[in-house]
């Protein structure tokens, strides 16, 4: 091999290391990024499951299915609207358009008009 060759071979495995080198950095950051939403989730989810548990002690198998008689068993149990508002403020959805899923943090008008009106 003459040098050059070698020089330039040399550079250009040092250009694939440095390129491979970003694209490892990019793997991680979205491995971070991964774990971070699965934790986010996993916690979600664990919330969820534990409403679900104090939902299924207090409202009926029947009730359970249909978002519609589940509303009215949670207003049923007695301070509905405590366990409405609370839900609300511990970030779901109250309003019969998003029952039950997660509001991400944001406030939704469904929710807020929904909790005037019981109050
Ligand atoms: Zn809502």
């Amino acid at each position: 091999m003459k040098e050059k060759n070698f020089l330039d071979t040399v550079m250009e495995f040092e250009q694939q290391l440095q390129s491979m080198q970003e694209q490892f950095s990019e793997l991680k950051a979205v491995v971070a990024r991964t774990m971070e939403e699965h934790h986010a989730l996993q916690l979600e989810n664990h919330h969820l499951r534990s409403r679900l548990d104090e939902f299924h002690k207090a409202v009926p198998e029947v009730a359970a299915v249909d978002p519609v008689k589940l509303k009215k068993a949670v207003m049923d149990i007695g301070e509905g609207y405590d366990n409405l508002a609370r839900l609300y403020h511990e970030g779901y959805h109250v309003c019969n358009v998003h029952f039950g899923s997660s509001r991400k943090g944001d406030d939704c008008l469904f929710c807020l008009s929904f909790l005037n009106k019981q109050n």
